[in-house]
């Protein structure tokens, strides 16, 4: 399994490539960063709190693991970070 944390246009860029090649998947989790990192794609910072995205990766072959909540916070609520997410529950945003 393949593992990044993508700022907006990395993650757009992922995005566009999910159900492109039979056999690999693409998992986005959205969240803030736990502390401060550069974007594995295109390396801009990403101080800590930023939104970014954690996305896998995987085969069969190579199956998907959780790993997100390591280095992202999925509920920005619950840290008084842009409440009207909330509701979203957007943990899982490109599961398809
Ligand atoms: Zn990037």
């Amino acid at each position: 399994m393949k593992r990044e944390i993508t700022c907006a246009k990395c993650t757009e860029r992922w995005r566009a490539m999910v159900g492109k090649y039979p056999g690999e998947e693409i998992k986005l989790v959205e969240g803030s960063t736990l502390k401060d990192f550069i974007c594995d794609g295109c390396a801009v910072p990403l101080p800590k709190g930023t939104t970014v995205h954690a996305m896998s990766l995987y085969t069969e072959r190579t199956p998907y693991f959780p790993w997100e909540d390591d280095f992202i916070a999925r509920e920005p609520a619950f840290r008084g970070l842009r409440p009207l997410l909330k509701e979203r529950a957007k943990d899982n945003d490109a599961k398809e």
